[in-house]
């Protein structure tokens, strides 16, 4: 099902009361205004009479607003009829996302065990894999789920542990669900979160036979730091290795590389790019894409990480600055938002499958037994686990009242229920918007008014 708000253009503005949307955010840019609208990610530059008159819509009656004017505010959504209620809106589209069966989406821990020893690391390091046994029961539970419920994609993420200490599982069971994919006539598409230190030859062939498109691999920054961050088990700095198996890895997929941001390497995020020409060129020709991830204090087994923790604004303050270096190297980078879809976790026809068949909805929840909410062994069933997950809505208090909320969602739904259910200090998981949308679209507009000079910026 697809939600379209109501077009508010189509009746003459005498038969209804219009207002302000809700999501308007105008800035001020020289002698004119960005007007910005969040439900319809659109973005336009209005002179300060424009301005005036949009203030005067729904303090007067008729407002003194040209026509024509109006019908494009009304296009862009940032006036809209008094009745149209946008929270409600939001909510709505939320919740018919939430069931939506356009995708099927499978992360699959094949191992939980690890060949490093991150110093931040919240997942249970443990030997257990997926056996041949449950490996079958993994496909017969894909097999009769495809049957029961008709989607278009069957998605799949390898993570762990490191996934590809077990080639041979994700070799065979790639085979398998990619058969039941096109038997049931889907789209198949594969990703892989590694930590990139063993990818040999055989593991390249064996990423492309799994139709992997996508490769998450992180750095933390300049060598030493890394090395501290993510040694080896047995102690050994991994960065050499990494840096070279990102290399291999940009001939033949995009590789993703989060580098996780914190207080004892903020100062040398982008060190390693200054210093190392070839891989730089591989960000610029967008081989390789960069993001910060923000280390937070997840689970109570993190909180002795807390101290090293930024806080949100410090931290997305950080990050833009971080950008704008990347820019200067000449690595594109998106500054401007994206309407988000719901985290899998909120949505039913999504699942972790940990290594012992065992069914969770948060990769964060991997081998934490009081996550499970099924097993690949039998059929889904509405537990009340699964629905504590599905039941996170777009209500949490703050939320419902927040400007920010169509670019959000309301944040992590993780961090929604471990603040229900009081098991962490964990404070709300805003956007980074929050913190940096105006000087973002005062960025896109120039950008936009170099390369198409005398054109409106479009909605996007
Ligand atoms: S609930 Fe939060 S931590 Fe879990 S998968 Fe979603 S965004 Fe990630
Ligand atoms: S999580 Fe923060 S930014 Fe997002 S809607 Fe709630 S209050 Fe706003």
């Amino acid at each position: 099902m697809r939600l379209r708000d109501r077009d508010s253009t189509d009746n003459s503005r005498q038969e209804r009361a219009l207002r302000l949307s809700k999501y308007n955010f105008i800035v001020r840019d020289g002698d004119a205004y960005l007007a910005y609208n969040a439900l319809r990610n659109g973005l336009a530059r209005i002179t300060a009479e424009t301005y005036g008159q949009l203030q005067e819509i729904g303090r007067h009656a008729s407002p003194r607003i040209d026509e024509a004017i109006l019908k494009e505010l009304q296009r862009g959504g940032y006036v809209v009829d008094e009745d149209f209620d946008e929270v409600h809106f939001v909510r709505l589209a939320h919740q018919a996302r939430k069931f939506s069966t356009g995708t099927f989406g499978l992360t699959i821990v094949p191992t939980m065990d690890c060949n490093l020893a991150c110093t931040y690391c919240f997942e249970t390091r443990k030997p257990v894999r997926l056996s041949d046994a449950t490996r079958a029961q993994v496909v017969t539970f894909v097999r009769n789920y495809l049957q029961q419920v008709r989607f278009k994609t069957l998605s799949v993420s390898w993570y762990g542990g490191e996934p590809l200490l077990e080639p041979e599982l994700i070799k065979v069971l790639s085979e398998q669900l990619i058969a039941a994919a096109e038997e049931g006539h889907l789209n198949y598409e594969a990703s892989i979160v590694s930590n990139g230190t063993v990818i040999t030859d055989e593991a390249i062939q064996l990423l492309k036979d799994a139709r992997v498109g996508n490769i998450q691999v992180t750095l933390d920054g300049a060598e030493d730091v890394h090395n501290r961050r993510r040694p080896f088990v047995g102690g050994g700095g991994t960065f050499d290795l990494v840096v070279a198996n990102i290399k291999r890895l940009a001939s033949d997929f995009h590789v993703s590389v989060r580098m996780n941001v914190d207080r004892t390497n903020s100062d040398q995020c982008l060190a390693l790019l200054q210093s190392d020409e070839s891989l730089q060129r591989l960000f610029v020709e967008n081989k390789c894409s960069l993001y910060f991830g923000f280390v937070r204090p997840f689970t109570s087994s993190c909180q002795c990480i807390a101290m090293d923790c930024f806080e949100p604004d410090e931290f997305w303050s950080l990050e833009q600055e971080l950008t704008g270096e990347m820019k200067n190297l000449g690595i594109r980078h998106t500054d401007y938002p994206s309407l988000p879809g719901n985290c899998t976790a909120a949505m039913l026809h999504s699942f972790v499958i940990g290594p012992e068949g065992e069914l969770y909805k948060c990769w964060d929840s991997v081998g934490d037994p009081r996550e499970v909410i099924g097993h690949v062994s039998r059929p889904v069933e509405f537990t009340g686990k699964l629905m504590e997950w599905l039941s996170v809505e777009l209500g949490e208090p703050g939320c419902l009242a927040c400007k920010y909320l169509p670019l959000c969602n309301g944040g992590c739904p993780h961090v929604v229920l471990s603040r229900r259910r009081n098991t962490g200090s964990l404070s709300m998981d805003c956007t980074k918007w929050r913190y940096q949308l105006d000087a973002s679209l005062k960025e896109r507009y120039r950008a936009h008014a170099k390369a198409k000079p005398g054109q409106a910026v479009e909605a996007k």
